[in-house]
């Protein structure tokens, strides 16, 4: 056979492209879109001022160390600034960590319900997903060690978990990495590490300080209300930061991404104001939702999951036809394994109580 057409390299037609959440209604009212863990509150006012500041030289190439922005966030930690690696979105910091140290051969591991973007980098760069069942919807040590083979060579988990919403405490993240190899990347994807109200709870940071091969990856997308502005960074070993160095584009964040993601950060009142708001209003749906007979796995993020029972009728599917009658979008999780769920984010106080109202018609008028 003669080939007409350009081949991509093995693995990228195996991968199934993203499907970002739901944003529109077919009848063009304004929903209330809880369909991408995004924030209620929006960014901070300091974060727009600084982005509108920004558009004076737009003429001008940014700069390729976003030096700005680095220095913002190890100010804000206590971190080496010259071991973050700013990009946009954190989704550019996993695929590029998968870029830098997948190939073919290669194996690399994520959880059953993980987040999907792992396994598109992991298929893109030609390596084997292997995929490690979680135990109660949490992700389970024991599991991903059983898994490790001499061919394993990043294991990605996210903590806390999207969509499931569950973490593992410090401890079982340490036991996790004691338990790989050294030559083994461990990848934390602290993407809802602000969120998380728990004692047990630490998104890695010492872990990196202390280890050679312990990436942590965050993002401005969710609790800084900054998703379109594409703002993620990793916290990596001096020798992982200059690789991925190595492998970025020399100008991968704009001026407005660097200006408003340093603003976003300084302003801890804006970010206190965020965890309030989920802190008040996770345990509230929880409860209420759980009175309606339906159950929702405790979650530590900005977003619950919601379990249907399967029968005709009363199914997720059937759900989301309603709450979308209604001018509600919550998140089919079907392509993470569950879709006898949908998953709900935070919203506001008015939308919160509109997806209470909704499901208990939806509960009450087929019980
Ligand atoms: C939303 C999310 C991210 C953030 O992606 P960005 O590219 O920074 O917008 C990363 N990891 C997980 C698990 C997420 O849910």
């Amino acid at each position: 056979m003669t080939l007409t057409a350009p081949t991509p390299k093995p693995g990228i037609l195996d991968i199934e492209a993203y499907v970002p959440g739901e944003s529109k209604l077919p009848s063009g009212v304004k929903p209330a879109k809880l369909s991408s863990n995004e924030t209620p509150l929006g960014p901070s006012p300091k974060a727009i001022e600084a982005y509108k500041a920004a558009t004076g030289d737009l003429e001008r190439y940014p700069d390729g160390q976003a030096a700005v922005l680095r220095e913002a966030i190890a100010k804000r930690y206590g971190l080496d600034a010259a071991r973050i690696v700013c990009g946009a979105g954190s989704d550019e910091i996993l695929t590029m960590l998968a870029h830098a140290y997948l190939g073919p051969g290669d194996e690399a591991i994520y959880t059953e319900h993980g987040f999907l973007v792992y396994r598109i980098a992991i298929l893109a760069n030609g390596a084997t997903p292997v995929v490690a069942p979680e135990r109660d919807l949490k992700t389970d040590v024991d599991a991903i060690l059983e898994r490790v083979t001499d061919k394993t060579r990043v294991v990605f988990i996210a903590n806390p978990n999207n969509p499931t919403g569950t973490y593992i405490p410090i401890d079982e993240v340490r036991r996790l990495r004691a338990g790989l190899r050294g030559d083994i990347l461990l990848v934390l994807d602290g993407a809802y590490a602000e969120y998380v109200q728990r004692n047990d709870y630490e998104a890695g940071l010492e872990l990196v300080a202390t280890t050679e091969n312990t990436v942590m990856t965050r993002t401005f997308s969710k609790i800084h209300g900054l998703a379109s502005l594409r703002i993620g960074w990793g916290y990596c070993p001096a020798a992982v930061a200059d690789v991925l160095n190595r492998i970025r584009g020399p100008f991968n964040m704009s001026s407005p991404a660097i200006a408003a993601g340093a603003a976003a950060i300084a302003d801890t009142a804006h970010l206190e104001k965020a965890v309030a708001h989920n802190s008040k209003w996770l345990p509230w749906l929880e409860a209420e939702i759980g009175k309606l007979g339906l159950t929702v796995t405790p979650s530590v993020a900005n977003f619950i999951l919601i379990h249907f029972p399967r029968e005709a009728g009363r199914a997720a599917k059937d759900a989301d036809a309603f709450l979308k009658s209604k001018g509600i979008i919550l998140r089919m999780v079907g392509s993470y394994g569950l879709g006898q769920c949908l998953r709900m984010t935070i919203g506001s106080e008015d939308e919160n109580r509109r997806v209470v109202a909704a499901l208990a018609e939806f509960t009450g008028a087929r019980s």
